[in-house]
């Protein structure tokens, strides 16, 4: 399948209501500009260097995703250039995203990236700090910042019945947010599911998935 076929495959077959989020990180200008001309506007890129590198040689319509582990002294580069940055994983970062989108006049949409796989090298904010950073209203004393919703990686595994489980926390944990905090606007988007887990990710309530190897092949 070529890239546009995936894309148009993807368009087609998603149900509405979630979004593709095209995962381009490794992947050449070229190929994503064929994404686009299938018609894919939302990409997704995890390393600011190469963000950055591909914003100017790409069409000004592109928004574009930052999925990947951001530094706190890095984030003044991406602020304004980003449509979501989906991998907000510490509270530091939170508020230096919301310093600098003061500083430059704009406001920047975030996801706040939460840790529900088993494994302790995934990164992310454990289920219980989220509960508490909403139970304290810690979201009011953000000036330029929406927190617009939660993102999640399941474990790297073939037993989907853990995988399963992984989402539905995330699921409801996202509705726990809510409850807790009645007052928080656009809170909706649930970003999980990758090109091996994705339908598992929208049965258990994703409204948007970030797919790169299944678009774009294997990553050099
Ligand atoms: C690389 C990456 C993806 C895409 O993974 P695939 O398995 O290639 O679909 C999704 N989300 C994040 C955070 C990633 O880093």
């Amino acid at each position: 399948m070529t890239v546009g076929e995936a894309i148009r495959t993807y368009r087609d077959t998603l149900p509405e209501g979630v979004t593709l989020v095209a995962v381009s990180k490794f992947h050449p200008a070229e190929a994503i500009r064929e994404a686009y001309d299938a018609g894919q506007r939302i990409f997704g890129e995890s390393r600011v260097q190469e963000l950055l590198q591909k914003i100017p040689q790409l069409p000004g319509d592109i928004r574009w995703h930052m999925i990947g582990h951001l530094q706190t002294n890095k984030v003044r580069q991406i602020i304004g250039r980003t449509a979501l940055i989906e991998s907000v994983d510490s509270l530091r970062l939170l508020d230096a995203i919301d310093a600098e989108s003061l500083r430059a006049g704009t406001v920047t949409r975030v996801l706040l990236e939460v840790r529900i796989a088993r494994e302790d090298t995934k990164t992310g904010f454990a289920p219980r700090d989220i509960l508490d950073y909403f139970a304290h209203g810690g979201y009011r004393n953000l000036q330029a910042t929406h927190i617009c919703g939660l993102m999640a990686m399941a474990s790297n595994t073939d037993d989907t019945g853990t995988v399963a489980g992984e989402f539905a926390r995330a699921h409801r944990l996202m509705q726990q947010v809510r409850d807790m905090a009645p007052d928080l606007r656009g809170f909706d988007t649930l970003s999980m599911g990758m090109s091996d887990d994705y339908l598992l990710a929208i049965q258990n309530g994703s409204t948007m998935v970030r797919i790169g190897t299944a678009i774009f092949g294997n990553r050099l």
